[in-house]
């Protein structure tokens, strides 16, 4: 056969690739790989990926912006895909997000929590909430997730909320430090969720540059960007 490297053979292999870097971590860390979820990060690429990464055998695709994602999911509605929605979520946006969201990661205060519910409860639909915990030291207004100190009453408040079932927690790790801390630290809350509403067993933590570190700090769930699609157009990072 010739020597043109398709679009699928390219995702088909990165997929490999992050496979085999999953099965590594997991047998260092004594863990079954068959327990971790790879969240397939689409934003900036087209639906077309999101079809091909179907084929491979992705169930899982995350998004994190609603402009983007909604029109995605529209144009993949045939497949049967989980829609993750991870980035930062506004209020006003909930009601778009809660339409087609399946689970969206990123849930860090009880304005949001109540938005969510509304919206989910007007589309008919359950949504799962993970409590993104912000690990940075100091607290960053700027980047999403609620402190340490306040993870178990946003927990809380989502476990009461029509329309949410609370999934767990997600975190990315800070910029310039150590992922290997940070991560053990949301182990920690995660520990401390999970005693509190035990069907909140969800841990949606690392990224293609620290899958390993979170994959040794008991994460569920992978949100793989880059390793499997490639570098995204610097405009969106
Ligand atoms: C973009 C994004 C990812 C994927 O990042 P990569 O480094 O490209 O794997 C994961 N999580 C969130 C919240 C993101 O916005």
């Amino acid at each position: 056969m010739g020597g043109v490297v398709t679009r699928a053979d390219e995702l088909r292999d990165n997929l490999v690739a992050v496979r085999q870097r999953i099965a590594d971590a997991c047998r260092a860390a004594d863990r079954d790989p068959a327990e971790i979820t790879i969240v397939a990060v689409t934003k900036t690429w087209p639906a077309a990926d999101v079809r091909l990464l179907a084929a491979l055998g992705i169930s899982d695709v995350g998004e994190n912006r609603d402009q983007e994602a909604r029109p995605k999911h529209d144009a993949c509605a045939d497949l049967p895909l989980r829609w993750h929605f991870v980035g930062q979520l506004q209020r006003n946006k909930c009601k778009s997000v809660a339409t087609y969201a399946d689970i969206v990661h990123s849930v860090d205060r009880p304005s949001l929590v109540t938005a969510l519910s509304h919206a989910a409860v007007a589309a008919n639909r359950t949504v799962t909430a993970l409590v993104q915990v912000q690990l940075d030291e100091p607290h960053d207004a700027q980047r999403g997730g609620a402190t340490v100190a306040d993870v178990l009453a946003v927990a809380d408040s989502v476990a009461a909320a029509g329309g949410l079932r609370l999934g767990g927690v997600m975190a990315v790790a800070p910029l310039g430090t150590d992922p290997d801390a940070a991560f053990a630290r949301l182990s920690a809350v995660a520990a401390d969720v999970v005693a509190a509403h035990p069907a909140a067993t969800i841990v949606s933590a690392g990224m293609s540059g620290d899958m390993e570190a979170a994959l040794r700090h008991g994460a569920t769930h992978v949100r793989v960007g880059t390793a499997l699609l490639g570098r995204r157009p610097p405009v969106f990072s």
